[in-house]
């Protein structure tokens, strides 16, 4: 016998509780299953913990209009319920002429997305910000901050359980099928559940569990893809007040300095395509090329001061060498199937955005 739910929210990161949470506040019986002990130990607790400010996706993307909206709606959002954050600003640096013509692309790409407080500055004011800083020209972007994830993370999960929703962990989704009702679900205790409703929010895992949904068009699935993200953190104090990034690479955004809201200084992610999403291990030797990386905008970086500190993977749908996907959410108007909402490739600025796309997939569940 299936125990009968409303909504079932697959993944407990900050996407599925900002998913949960909208769902609950429009009046839905919401369950979340999360496969972990707790909520937030996948991608979600692994990143820069940045909120961003919508400067570098491509016009038009679900991520430039998800990250501009989400970054308004978190910042109120962290003054109403007290997470901790930080609107601390931050410096996208060209560290060399060549790079000048990439930052102004980056200041028309950024005003067409509809951030326009971006400040233009040359190296000498750049450097009366940030004195420690080696650049030609900077951009200053005052929209740009700090978040404690774990902290948002937590008044999500508040805010479903006041309105009755719930959270229940150490329940991986095994097996999965749309049916006449809805969609059945069976976890790995052997739990059966019948929702009228599935979001599939697994993060890394989601291209897996959309596989796995049987009745579901599998040639709307796509590959996954996984491109590592290692960090390594400063020893001593931050030079620095406000974050300072390089212009992007291929798959990242560079090899950045963020700092916490402890006032810690990191630094990455860069980026490792890696076979398994469990492969998080920081490998000491990458530290060379974050020296060579961080001292063309840090000359002073000292010899040594560079720990291993942590890595996540970004959930790619797009493989090495490829254009980055954009974030692919499918509804039932793409894939024909009622009920279930597909959250895939929801990578960087997935934090950022997780209020934005809550309200998104609310609507089209409503
Ligand atoms: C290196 C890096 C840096 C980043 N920096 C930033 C940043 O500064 N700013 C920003 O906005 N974004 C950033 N991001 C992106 C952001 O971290 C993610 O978009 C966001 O955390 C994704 O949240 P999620 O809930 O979709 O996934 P996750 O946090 O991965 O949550 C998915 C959950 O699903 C669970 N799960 C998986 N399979 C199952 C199953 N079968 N049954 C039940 N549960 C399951 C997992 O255990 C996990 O808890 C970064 C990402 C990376 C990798």
């Amino acid at each position: 016998m299936s125990e009968q739910v409303d909504c079932v929210v697959v993944g407990a990161g900050v996407v599925g509780l900002a998913v949960a949470r909208a769902l609950a506040l429009q009046g839905r019986e919401v369950m979340v299953l999360e496969a972990a002990e707790a909520i937030g130990t996948g991608t979600s607790s692994r990143n820069s913990e940045v909120i961003h400010a919508g400067i570098y996706y491509p016009q038009g993307s679900l991520k430039a209009r998800f990250c501009v909206e989400g970054r308004q709606r978190l910042y109120a959002y962290c003054e109403e319920r007290g997470v901790a954050h930080q609107r601390c600003g931050k410096l996208i640096v060209a560290t060399d002429e060549a790079q000048r013509g990439q930052l102004q692309a980056i200041a028309r790409k950024a005003e067409a997305n509809g951030v326009n407080d971006l400040r233009w500055l040359d190296g000498p004011e750049a450097r009366a910000l940030e004195p420690a800083l080696q650049c030609v020209a900077a951009l200053h972007s005052p929209s740009t901050g700090i978040i404690d994830s774990h902290g948002l993370m937590l008044a999500l999960r508040g805010d479903l359980e006041n309105a009755g929703g719930m959270v229940v962990c150490h329940a991986e989704v095994q097996e999965a099928a749309a049916t006449s009702g809805g969609v059945w679900l069976r976890t790995a205790d052997g739990t059966q559940l019948q929702a009228r409703s599935l979001v599939n929010a697994a993060g890394l895992n989601a291209p897996l569990l959309a596989a796995r949904l049987q009745g579901f068009p599998q040639q709307l699935v796509p590959r996954a893809f996984y491109a590592k993200g290692n960090y390594f953190t400063l020893s001593g104090r931050a030079p620095f007040s406000r974050l300072i990034y390089p212009v992007p690479e291929a798959a990242g955004l560079g090899v950045h300095l963020t700092l916490d809201m402890g006032g810690q200084a990191k630094f990455g992610p860069d980026v490792q395509w890696v076979e398994s999403a469990s492969d998080l291990q920081v490998d000491p030797a990458r530290a060379d090329a974050f020296y060579a990386e961080i001292r063309r905008y840090w000359p002073a970086l000292a010899d040594g001061a560079l720990v291993p500190g942590y890595a996540g993977i970004r959930p790619k749908i797009s493989g090495p060498g490829e254009a980055a996907a954009d974030f692919t959410i499918q509804g039932p108007q793409v894939h024909g199937v009622a009920g279930v909402v597909q959250l895939l490739g929801i990578e960087s600025p997935g934090l950022t955005s997780c209020l934005a796309i809550g309200a998104h997939v609310a609507k089209l569940l409503a």
